[in-house]
C-alpha cells in the first residue's frame, strides 16, 4: 500500500503568514523561520504583533479566506487523490488553514492547533509533537504503507528522508544543493512524474 504525504505551504497554498502580511500591510509578520530559526520565539512574536493590531482569529480567517491555492494546486490534488491515499503534513494551524482547505476539498490534514479566548483573541498554540512530519511518516510505515513525500523547505527534510522516496518541490536553490539526494522539481506536471516513478504500482498520467 502506498501513501502520498505533501507539505502544504509553498506546495499547495502560499505561505500563509507572508500572504497575510501582504494582505494586511503588517510588514513585521513577514518574518519566517529563515529569519528567526527558533519556532517558539517566532510564534510568540507573531502572536504579540496580532495583539498589537487587535486582530482576532475570525478577522484573520476572513483575510485568509481571500487567498487562493497556488495555480494548478486543486487539479494536482485531485489527480493525486485518484492514485494515492493523500495526507497533508503541515506546520500550520487548523484554524488558519481551514479556509484554504475548503478550496482544496478538505483533504486529510495533520498540523497544529491555536488556542483562543471567548473574544477570538489567539492566546497560545499547541504543537502536536516534535518533528511531527517525520513522526507521521514513521507511524504510517508501521501501518505497512510505503510513503512518497514532497515538500519545499527545511522543515520537510526529515519527512523526505524518512519516506521511501522524498521529492523536493518549489524548493529554493540552497535547499536543493544541501539535499542532492532528493529529486527537485518545480512544476506540478514534473511532480506527477516523480510520484509515478516512485510508485511501485503501474500508474499512468
Ligand atoms: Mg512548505
Amino acid at each position: 500500500m502506498e501513501l502520498a504525504c505533501l507539505d502544504l505551504e509553498g506546495v499547495l497554498i502560499p505561505e500563509i503568514w507572508i500572504a497575510f502580511a501582504e494582505e494586511t500591510g503588517i510588514e513585521e509578520l513577514k518574518a519566517t523561520t529563515r529569519d528567526i530559526p527558533d519556532y517558539d520565539v517566532l510564534m510568540k512574536q507573531r502572536l504579540r504583533i496580532l495583539d498589537e493590531h487587535g486582530l482576532t482569529l475570525p478577522q484573520i480567517q476572513e483575510t485568509i479566506a481571500k487567498l487562493s491555492p497556488l495555480p494548478g494546486a486543486i487539479e494536482f490534488t485531485d489527480w493525486l487523490r485518484e492514485r494515492f491515499q493523500l495526507v497533508i503534513l503541515s506546520d500550520t494551524f487548523y484554524e488558519f488553514a481551514a479556509p484554504l482547505m475548503a478550496q482544496l476539498g478538505f483533504p486529510t490534514l495533520l498540523c497544529h492547533r491555536l488556542e483562543t479566548d471567548e473574544n477570538g483573541r489567539i492566546t497560545d498554540y499547541t504543537l502536536r509533537q516534535r518533528d511531527p512530519k517525520r513522526q507521521s511518516v514513521r507511524a504510517f510505515q508501521l501501518l505497512n504503507y510505503r510513503v512518497i513525500a514532497a515538500g519545499d523547505s527545511y522543515n520537510d527534510t526529515t519527512m523526505l528522508a524518512q519516506a521511501e522516496q522524498g521529492i523536493l518541490f518549489h524548493a529554493p536553490q540552497n535547499v536543493i544543493e544541501e539535499f542532492p539526494q532528493f529529486p527537485a522539481v518545480h512544476t506540478y506536471e514534473d511532480l506527477k512524474k516523480e510520484f509515478l516513478a516512485a510508485s511501485n504500482r503501474n500508474l499512468s498520467l
